[in-house]
């Protein structure tokens, strides 16, 4: 058990330069997939999809040096988080187990897809929560300063946000068996999704609001619409629970029809 647990994780460094190595790899992963996003969308493929910037305009320069700042601090803080969780899995007071071979590579898979619905569910209902006017101001102001959001608005988090988000570390890791490898590909899928839906640009195409594919999936216009109105469309991953507790907003479908039915332009709002 140690040696396969060893084989994964390494020997125990100790908390903090555990903490550090965390940090610097939720860092590294944040800057490439943010970074990636910024080039192609606004850099290298922007003005062939100009007609496709859900807000047409783009974010401010100072917006973009706050967004990267409040998300290091966020990266500290995941980094703090995910090592600790690290440490509960090292005692044995999380479900993660070290040998594929435990619960086979069904359960590999099914576990992603576990967790990634889980986090679905935790994020909704977080989020709601600090919309609430009590709560907005210390946890949730800050994300909402971006109204034009960016690729680096990702982890734009306050630092008590920051402490929410991240527990999904220890929840998935409690609640269900789940293989470190696993877990990092459900992380791998979470940076994509939360970049792609704060880059601004709907890339999905028309045909997916006339399709079932609409209750499932949640798009890019529907985060930006949250931040542009603030209240309405809370999910992350799936449109499912905004549908079933009717906090879709009310304009979702039609704009997003709009964006994606705009003609190609060439030239700069
Ligand atoms: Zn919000
Ligand atoms: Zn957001």
């Amino acid at each position: 058990m140690n040696a396969a647990m060893e084989l994964v994780f390494g020997r125990d460094p100790g908390f903090l330069p555990r903490a550090l190595h965390t940090t610097a790899a939720v860092g590294l992963r944040y800057l490439f997939f943010a970074g990636v996003a910024w080039l192609l969308a606004y850099k290298l493929l922007g003005r062939r999809w100009l007609h496709r910037k859900i807000i047409p305009r783009l974010p401010g320069s100072s917006d973009i040096r706050r967004e990267i700042a409040y998300s290091a601090l966020t990266l500290v803080i995941f980094g703090i988080v995910g090592a600790a969780t690290i440490s509960a899995a090292r005692h044995g007071w999380t479900r993660m187990y070290w040998r594929v071979s435990d619960h086979g590579w069904g359960w590999f898979a099914g576990s992603i897809v576990a967790s990634i619905f889980l986090h679905d569910t935790y994020f909704y209902w977080t989020h709601r929560c600090m919309h609430h006017r009590w709560l907005f101001p210390l946890f949730h102001r800050v994300h909402h300063l971006s109204n034009n959001p960016s690729p680096w608005a990702a982890y734009a988090f306050a630092p008590a946000e920051a402490v929410v988000e991240a527990g999904i570390f220890p929840l998935t890791a409690m609640l269900l068996p789940i293989h470190p490898l696993a877990f990092a590909l459900f992380m791998l899928w979470q940076i994509v999704f939360n970049v792609a839906g704060h880059t601004g640009f709907e890339f999905h195409p028309t045909w997916l609001m006339r399709s079932p594919l609409r209750y499932l999936l949640n798009t890019p216009t529907n985060h930006v619409m949250h931040h542009e109105k603030m209240r309405g469309n809370y999910g992350l991953y799936f449109n499912l629970w905004d549908r079933w507790m009717g906090t879709n907003h009310a304009d979702y479908e039609a704009r997003f029809m709009e964006v994606t039915s705009r003609p190609r332009r060439s030239d700069p709002a």
